[in-house]
């Protein structure tokens, strides 16, 4: 069939902050590292850096800008009216990419353990079970046909019905809500999404199957990019108990992103600061003053909750601020 060559196929992936950038660079490096002989493209938001876009550029054949409130008008009137689903409305952007015919999503947080281009014969809308309602599919892999036309169908579901679940997951799966049912060739088998979920909910399973995994999905809240790694002992430090994965799959992510995103990465922070996450440096940085916050950035961390309550934030900065003003 159709899995030898095409370059009007492409992997797509998608980053709006430079934490998701890294898995789309480990991503990405895992496909080509399995020689896909499709293109590999990245959507990535406006809140990308420069670095981070450069090393994007370097891996990923296309990496487009999306911006939702500077798109199309569709999608901006859509966003007014559902400001809640604003990273949702930017994933549904991969169907505005017709200049290929065919195209497989996967998430940021997905590392790829073989060749997967036989992904190409299968149809739209063709994704693996969740596996907390297998009547769900997971939209961390998916085959999709890009079409403007199918995209202002889905703008348009959007904002009519909103997402049971917040985000693209429940959209989607209202949207192609005939897919548990309707056609077995759109089930993608397990392995071609596998979340180590599986560990804790069906340990046999694992076992007998688990090697066969071809992509493993880093699902839920911790991703592989919020521990420490030392790659000197080659082992990820922080409460892996938690982990949404097995160690293992989360040693060869941080093995991938140690040995060749961080390189790549280091060249185009040049001299601005930049954090790996690669333990030795944290001894290294921490006497250094931390990076500014532009003004925008420090109000987004206090609406968070994130106050740095210990240096710019701190009660004596708010008293001087407060006796300026009260001047
Ligand atoms: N994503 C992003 N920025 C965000 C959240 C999500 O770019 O702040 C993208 C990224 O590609 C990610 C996907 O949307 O992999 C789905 O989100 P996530 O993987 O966090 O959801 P989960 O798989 O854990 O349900
Ligand atoms: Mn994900």
């Amino acid at each position: 069939m159709s899995s030898s060559c095409s370059s009007d196929q492409a992997f797509v992936t998608l980053a709006t902050n430079d934490n998701y950038a890294k898995g789309a660079m480990v991503l990405g490096k895992s496909l080509k590292n399995h020689k896909t002989s499709r293109k590999l493209v990245a959507l990535v938001g406006p809140h990308v850096s420069d670095p981070s876009r450069e090393v994007l550029r370097q891996i990923y054949d296309e990496v487009r800008l999306v911006d939702v409130l500077d798109s199309g008008d569709t999608a901006h009137l859509a966003m007014m009216k559902r400001p809640d689903l604003g990273v949702t409305f930017t994933k549904l952007h991969c169907w505005t990419l017709t200049h290929y015919s065919k195209c497989v999503f996967m998430d940021a947080d997905t590392l790829v353990l073989s060749n997967i281009d036989e992904l190409f014969d299968r149809e739209e809308l063709s994704a693996a079970p969740d596996p907390g309602w297998p009547d769900c599919f997971n939209s961390g892999v998916f085959v999709f046909r890009p079409s403007n036309e199918t995209y202002g169908k889905l703008l348009q579901y959007c904002t009519e019905h909103g997402s049971f679940d917040g985000g693209d997951q429940g959209v989607l799966n209202g949207f192609f809500s005939n897919w548990s049912t309707a056609d077995i060739t759109k089930h993608l088998p397990f392995i071609y999404n596998m979340s180590s979920i599986a560990i804790y909910t069906y340990l046999p399973a694992f076992k007998q199957y688990g090697a066969n995994a071809k992509v493993v999905h880093f699902l839920g809240q911790t991703k592989p990019w919020s521990y420490t790694y030392d790659p000197k002992e080659r082992r990820v430090r922080g409460d892996t108990h938690e982990a949404s994965s097995h160690p293992s799959f989360l040693l060869q992510w941080w093995a991938l992103y140690s040995s060749s995103v961080v390189p790549m990465l280091q060249a185009a922070y040049g001299d601005q600061p930049f954090l790996s996450g690669c333990e030795e440096e944290l001894s290294q940085i921490a006497h250094l003053a931390p990076p500014p916050m532009s003004s925008e950035e420090r109000k987004q961390k206090w609406e968070q909750g994130q106050a740095d309550y210990m240096g710019i934030d701190s009660f004596d900065n708010i008293q001087k601020k407060l006796d300026a003003f009260l001047k």
